[in-house]
């Protein structure tokens, strides 16, 4: 067996904590060799300060997990691609469709791997429903994206500035699943975003989407809902209705519940993120980022009375 590559974690916060250091260290494919984190310390491994100090410490490193607010994802990307990391970016893969794009093309021509990491599209309900939507042309499609933001995004500053994209932090894991079941792209056609008075990103959405195949898509995507969340994306075959809920890993068809595996979005992410790096590709999908810039372009906008958990206005820096 090859020797594991060996990684860095770049933004030790919740998702670094809760997902990719158990599912690195669960990896055969991988060995964290450090992380980059202002404030932050693990055990076993150095952490340094930010991105520049953990290049320039010599430490041997083969690949890089991004996991910093997307606001400080592309000059970190830039300078691991630069000095020829491979590199994971958790999602969105960026601020904007033009920085992740750009990034695509400096990893093309460093020969690294660059890879956006859509976790949602790995929750085990997902590729079964592919499977089955392979036979059955979806007709309609309804998304309900809501949760509580004090309970899933406590004390994130970070997600109601500008580039954080609020609400949508969250929808983007629907748009990543409905993009990846219907075969054919997406567009948004109207909708409107809710703004508090006091935040530069929405607390709320409503959009109206619809493929190339003409399937139209509604979704509804709202962080003010308290109790159970509800991650549901519903779509209406001739044969009957795919039913995917709890992000994706739980499946319904036809009214019929459907035995999926257990969860294992991120030690599969992983796998994937090493397979591409055996074969010398990249993999980097904008279409669900694309269309949230897109909402962000045509979508009315609602200013709402302020919203008492985002007070702190300070810049999220570059
Ligand atoms: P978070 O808890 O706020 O963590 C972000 C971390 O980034 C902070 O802990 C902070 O570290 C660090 N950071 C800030 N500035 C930095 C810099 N200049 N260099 C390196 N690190 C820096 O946010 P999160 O929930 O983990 O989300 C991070 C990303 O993961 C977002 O894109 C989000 O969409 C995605 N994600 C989140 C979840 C989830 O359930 N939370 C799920 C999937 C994906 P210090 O604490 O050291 O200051």
């Amino acid at each position: 067996m090859t020797s594991p590559l060996a990684i860095a974690v770049v933004g030790l916060g919740k998702i670094a904590h809760d997902q990719h250091l158990p599912a690195i260290d669960a990896s055969e494919r991988f060995e964290l060799v450090a992380g980059a984190s202002p404030g932050a310390k693990l055990a076993a491994v150095p952490v340094f300060e930010n991105v520049d100090e953990l290049l320039a410490s010599g430490l041997a490193i083969d690949a890089v997990a991004l996991c910093q607010p997307p606001q400080l994802r592309f000059a970190a990307a830039a300078k691991a691609i630069h000095a020829g990391k491979h590199v994971l970016l958790e999602k969105p893969p960026g601020a904007t469709v033009g920085e992740v794009e750009l990034l695509a093309a400096l990893a093309e021509r460093a020969g690294t791997t660059l890879f956006a990491a859509w976790h949602s599209r790995f929750a085990p309900g997902v590729a079964r429903a592919q499977d089955w939507l392979a036979q059955h042309p979806v007709q309609q499609v309804a998304i309900r994206w809501q949760e509580d933001v004090r309970v899933w995004h406590g004390g994130q500053q970070w997600i109601w500035h500008p580039g954080g994209l609020g609400v949508f932090d969250a929808g983007i894991n629907a748009l990543s699943i409905a993009t990846q079941l219907l075969a054919r792209p997406l567009r948004v056609q109207s909708g409107t975003l809710q703004f508090p008075a006091n935040c530069g990103a929405p607390i709320a959405a409503e959009l109206f989407l619809r493929s190339a195949g003409d399937v139209p898509v509604h979704a509804i995507f709202d962080w003010r809902t308290s109790g159970e969340p509800t991650w549901v994306i519903e779509l209406q075959t001739a044969a009957g209705n795919v039913h995917l809920s709890h992000g994706g890993a739980r499946l319904r068809i036809a009214a019929r519940d459907c035995s999926v595996a257990a969860a294992r979005e991120y030690p599969d992410l992983y796998e994937r993120f090493a397979r591409l790096i055996e074969l010398r590709q990249s993999e980097v999908d904008v279409a669900p980022l694309r269309l949230i810039a897109d909402a962000f372009l045509c979508c009315a906008i609602r200013t709402i009375e302020p919203f008492d958990d985002a007070l702190d206005a300070g810049e999220v820096g570059r």
